[in-house]
C-alpha cells in the first residue's frame, strides 16, 4: 500500500494491478483500532471484574480446588485397585497355584504312578489268573504297598469274584445294588485306565479319602478288576489349610462337575458344588470350561471383594481354584480415598481461609487508602460524605447535635511562594498532625482539599464547637516550622454550623460551614466565625 497523492490512497498488488482506496480510509482504520481497543479493554475489565469480585474469586477457588483434589483422589484410588487387582492376577495367584499345582502332583501323581504299577504287576496279574487261591499272598502284597508308601489304603477288586480286597483281608464282596460300590461299576463302565474318586472309606468306618482306581487286565486286555490306593483326605487338606493359613488363599479343588473333591473345610467335600457357593453361582459355569487355561474371576462376597483364579489339572481331570480375598486390600485402598479427601477437604478450606483473610486484608488496604488523602493521611472529601450523611443519620436517630469546621489557612499561596512547594507541604502535614491530635477520638478530621480542612464533631453543639475552633485556632498560630528558607508560621480562618436534630441535610451544613469560613476570611482571618 502506498501514498500517491496528498489526498487518494491505493492498494498496490502484485501484478501492479492499483485499486483505489475510500477517500476517508485512515479515518476508517483509525475507528476500527478505536473500537477493537475499546473492545480489548471492555473484555479486560470485564474480566478483571469478574475475578476480582471476592465472592466468585472465593468461589472459584474452591470449585477448582475440590474438583483438582477429587480427580487426583479418585486417580489414585483407581490406580490402586487396578494394581491390587493386576497384582493378584499376574503375580500372587499364578505363583500360588503353580506352588500348589505341584504340591498336588507331589502327593497325587505318586500314588497314580504306584497304582498303574501295581496295575501292570505280573504278580498281581498271575495271581487272579491263578484263581486268587491264597489270600495271604494278596493281603501281604496289599500291605507292603501301603506301608512302603506311607498310604492309607491299598486294595484290589476282582472283577471275577467280586471280592474286596485290602491290605487287612478281605473287606466285602462288592454288589451292584450297593450304593457304596456304584463308583466301581462306573468307572468300569468309563473304560478310563484310571481316575481319583474321593469317597468314605468303608475299611476305616469311613474316614474321607481320594481313591486312586486303576483297570487291572491281563495280557490279551481281559478285564480282571480294579487295583489302586488310597490316601488319607486330611493330608492333602492340610496341605491347602496351611496355605489359609500362611496366605490367607483359600484353595480347593473341583471336579468336571464342579463337586467339591478337596477343600480344607471336609464338610464340603463330595456335598458341594462350585456353583452353590456363595457369589460364584454366575462364573461356576464358566469356571468348568475345560479349555487349559487359567481363568481369572472378580466376584463379590458377603463383605467384600474376592479374585479367583481357575485352573484346569488335565492330569486329574480337576479343576484348581485359588480364591485370594480382597477385602482387607480393598479396604486399606478405600480408606487411603478417604484420607486423600478429607485431607483434601482441609487443605481447601485452609487455603480459602488463608484467601479470604488476604482478600480481606486487601480490600480493607484499598478502602482505606481509598479514602485517606496521600499527604496527610487524613480522610479525603470522598469519605467525607460517607461519614456526613452516616453521622447524621444518627443525630436524626438519637436526637444528638452534630457541628461541622470547615477550616482555611490564611495566605497560604506565599507560603509556597517564599517557602517553596516542599516547605508548603511540610506545614500543612504538621497542621494535620496537630488537629489529629487536639480533637477527641470520636471526631473526624478530613481535607477538603488545597489548604482547607473540615472536622466533623458528632454530639457537639454550637458552643461546644465554637471552644474547640478557639483550642485548634489557637494550636495551629503556635505551629512553627523550620523550612531550611526560616520558619513557616500562619493562622487559620474557621466557620461553623451545627444541626439541630430533625432538621439536617448534608449539603446545606457543608454551604453554611463554608459561608461562615469565608465570612471569617472576610473579617480579616484568623478567626472563628458562627453560621446564622
Ligand atoms: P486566603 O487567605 O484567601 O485563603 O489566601 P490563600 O493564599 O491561602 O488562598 P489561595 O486559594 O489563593 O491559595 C491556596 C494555595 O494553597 C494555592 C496552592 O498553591 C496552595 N496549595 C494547595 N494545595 C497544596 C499542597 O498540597 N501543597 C502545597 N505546598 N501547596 C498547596
Ligand atoms: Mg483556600
Ligand atoms: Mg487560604
Amino acid at each position: 500500500m502506498q501514498k500517491r497523492s496528498n489526498t487518494d490512497w491505493y492498494r498496490v498488488y502484485g501484478d501492479g494491478v492499483l485499486k483505489s482506496l475510500p477517500h476517508n480510509f485512515t479515518e476508517i482504520i483509525y475507528d476500527k483500532i478505536k473500537y477493537l481497543h475499546t473492545q480489548k479493554n471492555m473484555m479486560q475489565s470485564k474480566f478483571k471484574s469478574f475475578l476480582f469480585n471476592k465472592y466468585r474469586l472465593i468461589g472459584i477457588l474452591t470449585l477448582m480446588l475440590i474438583v483438582s483434589f477429587t480427580f487426583t483422589s479418585l486417580v489414585s484410588y483407581n490406580v490402586t485397585r487396578r494394581s491390587i487387582d493386576s497384582d493378584a492376577k499376574t503375580k500372587i495367584l499364578p505363583l500360588i497355584s503353580d506352588n500348589i499345582y505341584s504340591e498336588i502332583q507331589k502327593e497325587l501323581l505318586q500314588p497314580i504312578h504306584n497304582s498303574s504299577i501295581m496295575a501292570n504287576d505280573e504278580f498281581l496279574v498271575k495271581w487272579v489268573l491263578a484263581g486268587e487261591q491264597d489270600k495271604d499272598e494278596i493281603v501281604c502284597y496289599l500291605q507292603r504297598i501301603k506301608d512302603r508308601y506311607g498310604y492309607f489304603s491299598a486294595f484290589y477288586i476282582s472283577a471275577i469274584t467280586n471280592n474286596y480286597y485290602y491290605y487287612d483281608g478281605i473287606l466285602k464282596q462288592i454288589r451292584p445294588e450297593d450304593e457304596h460300590d456304584i463308583w466301581y461299576y462306573n468307572f468300569v463302565r468309563t473304560g478310563r485306565h484310571y481316575d481319583l474318586d474321593v469317597d468314605n472309606d468303608e475299611a476305616t468306618s469311613g474316614t474321607l479319602t481320594i481313591f486312586i482306581n486303576h483297570r487291572l487286565e491281563d495280557n490279551a486286555g481281559n478285564f480282571l478288576g480294579v487295583t489302586g490306593v488310597g490316601l488319607q483326605m486330611s493330608e492333602v487338606g492340610e496341605t491347602l489349610e496351611s496355605y489359609r493359613q500362611r496366605f490367607g488363599h483359600l484353595i480347593y479343588i473341583v471336579d468336571s462337575d464342579g463337586l467339591i473333591q478337596i477343600h480344607p473345610n471336609q464338610e464340603l467335600v463330595e456335598k458341594i458344588n462350585i456353583r452353590e457357593l456363595e457369589g460364584l453361582q454366575n462364573i461356576g459355569d464358566d469356571i468348568l470350561k475345560n479349555d487349559n487355561i487359567t481363568h481369572y474371576y472378580e466376584y463379590r462376597t458377603r463383605n467384600g471383594e474376592a479374585t479367583l483364579s481357575a485352573r484346569y489339572l488335565p492330569d486329574l481331570d480337576w479343576y484348581l481354584i485359588v480364591e485370594q480375598d480382597q477385602t482387607q486390600a480393598l479396604k486399606a485402598a478405600r480408606l487411603g480415598l478417604l484420607g486423600n479427601i478429607v485431607m483434601g477437604v482441609l487443605v481447601t478450606l485452609l487455603v480459602i481461609s488463608l484467601v479470604v483473610i488476604v482478600v480481606n486484608l486487601y480490600v480493607s488496604k484499598l478502602e482505606e487508602t481509598a479514602s485517606r488523602d496521600e499527604l496527610t493521611k487524613l480522610f479525603n472529601r470522598r469519605k467525607m460524605d460517607d461519614l456526613l450523611s452516616r453521622e447524621i443519620a444518627f443525630a436524626k436517630r438519637y436526637g444528638e447535635p452534630l457541628s461541622l469546621m470547615m477550616m482555611d489557612i490564611d495566605y497560604f499561596k506565599s507560603v509556597n511562594d517564599t517557602y517553596g512547594h516542599h516547605g508548603g507541604d511540610c506545614y500543612l502535614v504538621e497542621l494535620a498532625k496537630v488537629l489529629q491530635e487536639e480533637v477527641r477520638l470520636v471526631d473526624y478530621v478530613g481535607r477538603w482539599g488545597g489548604e482547607e480542612f473540615f472536622i466533623l464533631l458528632p454530639k457537639t453543639n454550637t458552643e461546644q464547637a465554637k471552644e474547640l475552633a478557639e483550642r485548634l485556632r489557637y494550636a495551629v498560630e503556635v505551629i512553627q516550622i523550620e523550612s531550611g528558607r526560616g520558619l513557616i508560621s500562619r493562622t487559620v480562618s474557621i466557620g461553623i454550623a451545627s444541626a439541630q436534630s430533625g432538621k439536617m441535610d448534608a449539603d446545606e451544613i457543608i454551604r453554611q460551614a463554608d459561608e461562615a469560613m469565608y465570612r471569617a476570611k472576610q473579617e480579616g482571618g484568623n478567626r472563628v466565625v458562627i453560621w446564622e
